[in-house]
C-alpha cells in the first residue's frame, strides 16, 4: 500500500490505529493514536512507544512473517487503567497495522457478572447449608425430641424464608433492570403512595416500637410513575429506617417540592434518628449485596439488595437518590422524582 493511502485510511478510523513500515518505524498514526501515545511517535521506531513484550512479538510476526495476532495491552490512566485488545495485522507491502480496541468496560462488566454470580451463590449456600444440617439433625439426634424438633423447624423456616426473599429480590431486580429504558406512563399520587407504604409498615414499626410520622406537602401530588415500583422504593427505605435507625424511636417521612435540572420534582425524605452511617460506606450502599454490617443485616433478614432495587427504580423514573448521614444523629435517604 502507498504510504499516503495508508495515512488516509488510518486517519479515518475512530479508534487508535498505527501503521508500521518495513523499516520498523511508525509510518502513520491517526489522531486517536496520537492522543494515546503522544504527537512525537510518527517516524520513530515502534519500540520507543510500544514496549510490552507480547505486543512486540505480535508486531514482529505481522511485519516479518505476515501473520496477524491479537494481544491484551494495558495502558495506565490517570484514574483507571485502560485495557486494549490490540490486533497487529499485515497490511501489504511490508506494512503492519495495529488497531487498539478499548475493552476496559467489557472486561469490567465481565468481572461484575462473575462477582454477582459468586455473591448470589454464597448468599444461597449459607441458608441451604443450615437447612441440610438441620434435616440431618432431625433424622438423627433430634428424632425423638419434640422440643428440639420444633426449635429446629422454626430455624429452618427462617432460613427457607431468607432464600425465598433473596430469590424474590433477584427477580425484582432483573425485572426493573430490563424496564430501565421504558418510562412509566401512569400518573400516580405520591402522597397516597407514601401513606400506603406507611400503613403497610405500621405493624413492623409498632413491633420495633418505632413511631412513624408523615409531614410536609399534602396530596394529591401527581407524577408519572409505576405505583408498585414507587411503593417498593418507599417500603424499602422506611423498612431500613425502622430496622437500622429505629433505635432513635422515630422515623419521619417528609414530602417537599424540589427543582430538578429538567423541571419541577417531588422529594421524599425518610429520616431516622439511629446511629448513622460512616461516610466511607455511603457511596457504595446502593451496590448489590453491599452492607455496612453483614451480620446485622442478615440477622434482620436483609438480602443486601433493597437499595440496589431502589436505585434502579429511581433511575427508571429519571429521579435521584441522596443519602446523608451523621454519626450519632441518624440518616436521611431522599428520593427526588420528576413531576413531568
Ligand atoms: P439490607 O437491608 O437487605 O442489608 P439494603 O440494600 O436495603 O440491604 O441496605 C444496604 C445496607 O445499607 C444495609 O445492610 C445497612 O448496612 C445500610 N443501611 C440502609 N439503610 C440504613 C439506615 N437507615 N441506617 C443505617 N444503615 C442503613
Amino acid at each position: 500500500m502507498h504510504a499516503e493511502m495508508m495515512r488516509t485510511i488510518v486517519a479515518a478510523m475512530p479508534f487508535p490505529v498505527i501503521g508500521i513500515g518495513r523499516d520498523e518505524r511508525v509510518a502513520a498514526a491517526n489522531p486517536a493514536a496520537l492522543a494515546l501515545f503522544g504527537a512525537g511517535i510518527e517516524g520513530r521506531h515502534h519500540l520507543l512507544s510500544l514496549r510490552q513484550p507480547a505486543l512486540q512479538e505480535a508486531i514482529a510476526a505481522a511485519l516479518g512473517q505476515g501473520v496477524a495476532g491479537t494481544v491484551r495491552h494495558v495502558i495506565p490512566g490517570p484514574s483507571q487503567d485502560i485495557t486494549y485488545r490490540v490486533t497487529a495485522a499485515p497490511a501489504g507491502e511490508g506494512y503492519a497495522l495495529l488497531t487498539f480496541e478499548d475493552v476496559t468496560e467489557a472486561e469490567q462488566m465481565g468481572q461484575m457478572r462473575r462477582d454477582f454470580v459468586a455473591n448470589v451463590s454464597h448468599e444461597l449456600r449459607t441458608p441451604l447449608t443450615a437447612l441440610l444440617g438441620f434435616i440431618e439433625t432431625l433424622r438423627g439426634a433430634a428424632k425423638e425430641d419434640p422440643a428440639a424438633r420444633e426449635r429446629f423447624l422454626s430455624i429452618m423456616e427462617r432460613e427457607a424464608s431468607r432464600m425465598n426473599r433473596l430469590i424474590g429480590d433477584l427477580l425484582q431486580l432483573s425485572r426493573v433492570e430490563s424496564q430501565e429504558r421504558i418510562r412509566p406512563t401512569e400518573r400516580v399520587d405520591l402522597h397516597a403512595l407514601v401513606a400506603g407504604a406507611v400503613a403497610t409498615l405500621r405493624p413492623l414499626a409498632e413491633g420495633a416500637e418505632v413511631a412513624v410520622e408523615m409531614t410536609g406537602e399534602l396530596g394529591p401530588l401527581p407524577l408519572p410513575g409505576d405505583a408498585d415500583q414507587i411503593t417498593q422504593v418507599l417500603v424499602n427505605l422506611i423498612e431500613n429506617a425502622v430496622k437500622y435507625g429505629g433505635a432513635g424511636g422515630k422515623v419521619s417521612i417528609h414530602i417537599a417540592r424540589e427543582q430538578l435540572p429538567r423541571g419541577p420534582g417531588l422529594r421524599v425524605d425518610v429520616m431516622d434518628q439511629g446511629e448513622g452511617i460512616d461516610p466511607v460506606h455511603i457511596p457504595r450502599l446502593t451496590e448489590r449485596f453491599y452492607r455496612v454490617d453483614g451480620h446485622r443485616s442478615r440477622e434482620q433478614g436483609g438480602t443486601g439488595l433493597g437499595l440496589a432495587i431502589v436505585k434502579h427504580i429511581v433511575q427508571r423514573h429519571r429521579g435521584r437518590i441522596r443519602i446523608e448521614s451523621e454519626r450519632g444523629k441518624g440518616s436521611v435517604f431522599s428520593v427526588i422524582l420528576p413531576e413531568t
